[in-house]
């Protein structure tokens, strides 16, 4: 339990002091106060209990306050709380290369950042340098940060404001195979096959071609003929776990470099195992990209964020100085190396695999069920389960509907996340050390809030 400021001050406090935007977004109509955390656990000050299958938006890789990862920030932060990157100390350099060896050639080279956001505008800034062009694409629906810079990749009008932001960035039509016109059951790569028939003949992924060809449209009439770069997460987040039909990333990544643009893979949410068939997720589209942005899971919630690129890029880059007072802090090294360690010795990718695929299909069988589960979809626990009024119009469950669900599944003692353009989409991704057990736990009161829904109607 938690002892100190009673809810109702914290309330207070919040109204007066805090951004108003956290009184918009506490998420839920009776807001959660948390006051402890362990592994997939998390406790409110009044000693109630929730599985927590969100994880701070897919950020706590490995566990709550895992006593790995907390030995080591305890271990560091009694030799040295910082010094800055320009003075040669033990964990950047135990990091930066323990890093560098969960990447394909020629991806060595690593800059730390603070956030995701910083590390997108640093990739941002990198790719115009390097090309000395100037545009950028990203899909639409996905959210790359928050930061002027990173505002104009991210394409989600909630988070857009009326400024010039994102100069030169143009976002593109996202190849969502379930929302999206094209697309069906063979399109993606997911333990679970989408509703839809796609109507491709057969080894011909007509919706791909089609996806393509609305990027083609876009290279003919939205960007200069020479681009900077793509910018693509490997499954949106945000966007609310939309994947892409298979060799989409594959084919767009050769006409964006035709194009003399570099490709950036964002595994800020999919990274560090999630995905569970790899380590990386642009693994599972069978690309290289140019440059990788990581945050969130590279820290198990500690600040910190990432770039990783070429040898080739970094020298475009080198010519002018680059500094960041906290990018490479010795406590968030020793933490960001003890998560990868972690994620090794507790077999997380396996478990993301494992208990990802069993929640999804278990998932699928609502799906079946009930008209207002549209699609379930993801690999690993990256998972978003797509809330519709019906499945013939496919027309997103409206707020409210979605607000009564969430506030029952978290009343009965779960904690989930909402995205998707629309806030349709009900986001699934745990610390990667839950159990099949929580797995049922789980399904049984998600069951139970959609039966309690449909009552409702
Ligand atoms: N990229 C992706 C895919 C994200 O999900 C986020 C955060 N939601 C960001 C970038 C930005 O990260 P940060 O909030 O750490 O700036």
């Amino acid at each position: 339990r938690g002892a100190g400021m009673s809810k109702e001050r914290m309330m207070e406090i919040r109204r007066q002091y805090c951004n108003p935007m956290t009184m918009k977004v506490t998420y839920y109509k009776k807001p959660v106060f948390i006051h402890q955390g362990h592994m997939q656990w998390l406790w409110d000050v009044d000693g109630r209990r929730y599985l927590d299958l969100f994880a701070g938006v897919a950020t706590v890789s490995v566990g709550h306050c895992h006593p790995k990862v907390t030995a080591a920030a305890e271990h560091q932060l009694k030799r040295l709380w910082h010094t800055t990157s320009i003075y040669v100390y033990p964990p950047l350099h135990e990091y930066c290369e323990k890093l560098a060896s969960y990447f394909p050639d020629p991806l060595k080279v690593i800059y730390l950042t603070n956030s995701g956001s910083e590390a997108n505008d640093l990739a941002m800034l990198m790719a115009r340098l390097h090309t000395g062009n100037f545009d950028i694409l990203t899909f639409r629906g996905s959210y790359h940060g928050g930061s002027p810079q990173t505002m104009g990749l991210t394409s989600n009008a909630a988070y857009k404001y009326p400024i010039a932001n994102g100069l030169g960035c143009t976002n593109t039509m996202c190849p969502d195979v379930f929302r999206g016109p094209w697309g069906g059951s063979h399109c993606r790569d997911s333990p679970v096959q989408t509703i839809r028939d796609c109507g491709c003949a057969q080894g011909h992924c007509m919706a791909n071609e089609q996806y393509i060809g609305q990027l083609k449209e876009t290279f003919a009439t939205s960007v200069p003929s020479r681009i900077a770069a793509f910018f693509g997460e490997p499954i949106q987040g945000v966007g609310g776990a939309v994947q892409y039909p298979k060799n989409y990333l594959k084919e767009a990544y050769k006409l964006v470099r035709e194009r003399g643009g570099v490709c950036i893979a964002d595994e800020v949410q999919t990274g560090f195992g999630r995905t569970g068939t790899h380590f990386w997720g642009f693994q599972g589209h069978d690309v290289i990209p140019d440059m990788v942005t990581m945050a969130k899971g590279i820290g198990n919630g500690f600040p910190m964020g990432a770039v990783v690129t070429t040898p080739e890029i970094a020298a475009s880059f080198a010519k002018g100085v680059h500094f960041n007072t906290f990018g490479g802090n010795p406590v968030a090294c020793a933490i960001a190396s003890s998560v990868l360690d972690t994620i090794k010795e507790d077999g997380a990718q396996q478990i993301s695999l494992d208990v990802g695929t069993y929640l999804m299909t278990e998932l699928a069988k609502f799906r079946d069920k009930y008209e207002i589960i549209g699609d379930v979809r993801g690999k690993g626990l990256q998972i978003g389960v797509e809330m519709v009024k019906d499945k013939v119009s496919r027309d997103p469950l409206p707020a409210e509907a979605m607000g009564e669900i969430f506030e029952d599944v978290k009343d009965m003692g779960v904690l989930i996340g909402k995205g998707g353009v629309y806030g349709q989409t009900f986001r699934i991704k745990p610390p990667m050390c839950i159990t099949r057990e929580d797995a049922d736990f789980f399904l049984a009161v998600f069951n139970k809030s959609i039966k309690n829904y449909m009552d409702r109607r």
